[in-house]
């Protein structure tokens, strides 16, 4: 199990959409960035990759790149989880905290669970969206992100493994074990071929 941890901020401006957690929002003012400004995604993309140690997301899509410009940011959660699942970890559970003065993020936080949860993969019992005002910080005109997650392993292994194991022939498994009887001398062959007691 690995914990995941990302940051993001952006500066409110006018005449482009608000889109927070992939989600377009009615306002009159969206978030600046190069790509689509959504801060809740591009922390989400941090946390992925930071979970994993894959390094950060201006490192995968540089702002310099003018590929990137307007570019949806399910994009970059989308790469993130295909690092993580690389790596050989699937997302746990998501918990997401916004830093905003407006607009208010409630009515649309259900949108935004269900939106994250279809990029991750996982249920939306899993994802958490949180908002709060920036009490005392003055930032009335920024949007910061917050988002931890954790990944477990996959135990690619152990599944292969168990696979294996069940498309051995039974005359096989029976070889083994007279081998192991064979080393462990006449008191354990004397034993296993004792009926077993009922409980
Ligand atoms: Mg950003």
């Amino acid at each position: 199990m690995r914990i995941g941890h990302g940051f993001d901020s952006h500066e409110f401006t006018f005449g482009v959409p608000l889109k927070i957690g992939g989600i377009e929002i009615s306002s009159e003012r969206g978030l600046a960035g190069h790509s689509d400004g959504d801060v809740l995604l591009h922390a989400l993309t941090d946390a992925l990759l930071g979970a994993v140690a894959a390094g950060d997301i201006g490192g995968f899509f540089p702002p310099s790149d003018p590929k990137w410009k307007g570019a949806d940011s399910a994009l970059f959660v989308r790469e993130a989880v295909q690092q993580v699942r690389r790596a050989g970890y699937a997302v746990a559970n998501v918990d997401c905290t916004l830093v905003l003065q407006a607009p208010k993020i409630v009515p649309h936080a259900a949108s935004i669970r269900a939106r994250i949860a279809e990029l991750l993969g996982i249920d939306v019992s899993c994802v958490s969206v949180k908002a709060k005002t920036p009490e005392g910080l003055n930032l009335p005109n920024t949007a910061a992100a917050h988002v931890v997650l954790l990944v477990t392993a996959h135990h690619a292994e152990g599944e292969l493994a168990m696979k294996a194991a069940e498309a051995m022939p039974q005359s096989v498994v029976d070889a083994e074990v007279e081998q192991v009887l064979e080393k462990s001398g006449p008191e354990l062959r004397k034993r296993r071929a004792q009926p077993r007691k009922k409980s």
